[in-house]
């Protein structure tokens, strides 16, 4: 490991700063990105092995991901892990615990300092990666890699405050600490939307609190998985820290949660594995001795809402960006636009106008704004919906996809019943429905209407309507005057409410806790 104990220490004193994006009209970037997207190429198409206390087990029977811009090329090829093998990841991670919990913070977070370094040294690689294997844009990839690198830069410095003394209340003849010590054996179950930073998120937060970790990554997205897994090697992370298992999660998921020796799950994905998870987690099994804690970030109907106050071009130009940005593939995505009759017409023709605009096509060219949906089941899901959203409104732009790819054009539908089930249901594509809304209340009221509550935004200059969507607005990320997507680390502590999740605010200061137990020691003097 490159850091030293003394070096680690005093790098998390230092402020957190958030990863600064790429500047991409650089000549100098632009060249590293394409250098990178070609070396990266020449590596697509490989085997990957499991990784189960640090053996690197090859199964016969392997999955390929695909590049969703090109689905013939493979991105790799990697071991569907059985049931059998899942269990012995638990174990491996079980026995790797015994001593890793006991391994000093300093120790712990120096891993991550060192992982962050390695990952800022590859960024257009780990940004190469992406777009081919998810068909993520170059900003959008490379928002990806700065938030994973902030994730493990934020929680090393937040395990190090964790271990500071923590304040209590003195009373005379006793001496009184707490302290945070692990939980056990995670379970760390990503999606494939954010396939490097809610990976590098979740399992950084995992171990870097002393916990050790079962990593299934999305099946659309391993190659990274695996890419991030090399790094913690490079680092010298113990073997069976953290294992990795790739595979289905409909077949291998209920046997890591169900595991006696597995303590917690961290899952961020849709509503209904959220809910299975926890259903599942929540029922004792004979010999099991605590109760499963799980930590479930879940799915979105976010809203942008906008009154007549409001400037109508950010306000169109927010509602764009925060529906398409990655084709509308994010819990955060605004797939609502909820506008007031006085200035509807007027933002939805801008709204439409400037859909129409965005270019849709290779996302290795860094001028592509928009690439492909991530597999042919979500096109297949997603364009069921825009057939359904042909009867629930207006076609406005786009509605049309493209092969040989996963493309499907930036859809906006107007005129939609608050209640239609392109209003309620989470699409997690390009498809953005626009409502009316009678005036402010009423907006505010179809902004509060669904089950889930992620992120919103409100486009408005009236600070009396501000301060009442400061308190009467229902999301866990509330946004004014700018769009609902993009939160940044350390910045805009991130997580839902109602189904979309726990509100475990990855990102934030309360998030490390959801990894630990408080243990109160009293000494009497
Ligand atoms: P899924 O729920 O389909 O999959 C998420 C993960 O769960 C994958 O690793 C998947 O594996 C695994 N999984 C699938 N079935 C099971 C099971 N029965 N038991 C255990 N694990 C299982 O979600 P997506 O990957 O499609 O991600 C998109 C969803 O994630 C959207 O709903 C989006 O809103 C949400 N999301 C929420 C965020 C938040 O912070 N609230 C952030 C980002 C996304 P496999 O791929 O093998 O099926």
């Amino acid at each position: 490991m490159k850091n030293t104990i003394e070096s680690v220490a005093s790098r998390a004193k230092t402020p957190f700063k958030n990863a600064p994006f790429t500047d991409f009209s650089k000549e100098e970037n632009r060249k590293a990105q394409m250098e990178a997207l070609e070396q990266v190429k020449g590596e697509l198409g490989r085997i990957y092995p499991l990784v189960i206390g640090g053996k690197k087990i090859t199964n016969e029977t392997t999955f390929a991901s695909v590049n969703p811009s090109q689905p013939e090329q493979v991105i790799g090829y990697f071991s569907r892990a059985t049931v059998e093998q899942a269990n012995e990841a638990v174990a491996a991670a079980s026995e790797a615990f015994e001593n890793w919990k006991r391994v000093p913070a300093e120790e712990r977070a120096g891993y991550l300092f060192a992982a962050a370094d390695l990952m800022r040294q590859r960024r257009f690689h780990f940004n190469a990666w992406m777009i081919y294997e998810v068909g993520k844009s170059w900003a959008e990839a490379d928002g990806d890699t700065a938030e994973a690198i902030d994730f493990m830069e934020y929680y090393a410095r937040e395990m190090m405050r964790l271990t500071d003394d923590q304040p209590l209340t003195h009373i005379e003849g006793e001496d009184n600490k707490l302290v945070y010590i692990p939980l056990g054996v995670g379970a760390v179950i990503p999606p494939w939307n954010f396939p490097c930073a809610i990976m590098v998120g979740m399992t950084s937060a995992a171990f870097v609190t002393g916990n050790t970790v079962v990593l299934k990554p999305a099946s659309t997205s391993p190659a990274i998985a695996a890419q991030f897994m090399s790094i913690l090697e490079e680092v010298g992370l113990p073997a069976g820290v953290v294992n990795l298992l790739t595979g289905s999660g409909s077949t291998i998921g209920d046997a890591l949660i169900e595991n006696l020796q597995v303590r917690f799950i961290a899952f961020t994905g849709s509503r209904d594995v959220g809910l299975r998870i926890n259903e599942l987690a929540a029922k004792p099994r004979k010999g099991q001795r605590w109760l499963k804690r799980t930590i479930l970030e879940m799915g979105g109907k976010d809203a942008v809402v906008v009154d007549e106050t409001a400037d109508l071009d950010a306000a169109a130009a927010g509602i764009v960006a925060s529906a398409f940005g990655f084709q509308g593939q994010k819990c955060s995505a605004g797939s609502r636009a909820i506008v007031v009759d006085k200035v509807y017409d007027q933002v939805l023709q801008k709204v439409t106008e400037m859909t129409k605009q965005l270019s849709m096509g290779d996302v290795t060219k860094p001028e592509t704004l928009i690439g492909p949906v991530v597999d042919e089941n979500a096109m297949k899901k997603i364009t069921e919906y825009i057939e359904i959203g042909r009867g629930e409104g207006r076609v406005m732009a786009g509605g049309g996809h493209h092969g040989p790819g996963y493309f499907i054009e930036p859809t906006v539908i107007a005129d939609v019943d608050p209640h239609a089930r392109i209003a309620q249901e989470e699409i997690f594509g390009p498809v953005l429905a626009v409502i009316r809304a009678k005036d402010f209340d009423d907006a505010m009221h179809i902004a509060n209407d669904t089950e889930y509550g992620l992120t919103g935004a409100l486009y408005s200059k009236d600070p009396q309507r501000i301060e009442r969507a400061k308190e009467e607005y229902h999301v866990g990320n509330l946004y004014f005057n700018r769009k609902c997507t993009g939160a940044l680390v350390g910045v805009h502590p991130f997580g839902g409410f109602n189904m979309s999740g726990t509100d475990s605010k990855a990102g934030g200061r309360d998030y490390l806790l959801l990894f630990t137990q408080a243990k109160a020691i009293s000494t009497k003097k």
